[in-house]
């Protein structure tokens, strides 16, 4: 099957955008993603899944923890530095449950790694949630390879 057609199909599940933050040896690195999603209620788990070239990868082998930041309508500029596509940006972090966490998302999820899956040519990581932040606001929306908003809240 050609990979174009199985990257269109995915692309029409749309999606909010995430930050995933880790911190190793004091420094924190952070890596733009949409495959998040809600595993269990009762432990809290949550899983994400990462590239096998990213560096965010062994980073998170390492240090066994990381946080999720579901980003607000208003992030747009903080998912594109932390997919490399706005380079440079000096970006400051909050800190949950002993995580870096980004100011101002939606929701801030601390967690540390219970379990590790490889398929295929991504890893997934079960995180176990330690806390949470919440706060309002409008989210940030990923679509068919694009940026977008909630219609109702077109004029974020
Ligand atoms: P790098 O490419 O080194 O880091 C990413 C960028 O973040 C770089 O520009 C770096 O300078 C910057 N950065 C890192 N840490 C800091 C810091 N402390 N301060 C300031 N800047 C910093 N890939 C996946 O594997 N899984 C997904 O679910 C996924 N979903 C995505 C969803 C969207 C909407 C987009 C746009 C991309 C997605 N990607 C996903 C791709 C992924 O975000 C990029 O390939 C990313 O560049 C890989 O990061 P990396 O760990 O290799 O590190």
């Amino acid at each position: 099957m050609d990979n174009r057609l199985f990257r269109d199909a995915m692309g029409k599940f749309a999606t909010g955008v995430t930050v995933i933050l880790t911190e190793l040896d004091g420094e924190q690195h952070g890596m733009t993603a949409n495959a998040f999603m809600s595993v269990s209620l009762d432990p809290k788990l949550v899983v994400i899944s990462i590239k096998e070239d990213a560096r965010m990868l062994q980073k998170i082998e390492e240090s066994n923890q990381f946080s999720v930041n579901i980003l607000s309508a208003e992030q747009e500029d903080i998912s594109k530095t932390f997919a490399g596509q706005i380079k440079d940006q000096q970006v400051y972090f909050d800190r949950l449950a002993g995580m870096p966490v980004i100011p101002d998302s939606l929701a801030q999820v601390a967690c540390e790694v219970s379990s590790t899956y490889v398929e295929g040519d991504h890893t997934l990581f079960i995180g176990k949630v330690k806390d949470i932040a919440v706060k309002d606001g409008n989210p940030l929306l990923f679509y068919s390879g694009k940026y977008s908003h909630l219609k109702e809240f077109a004029d974020v």
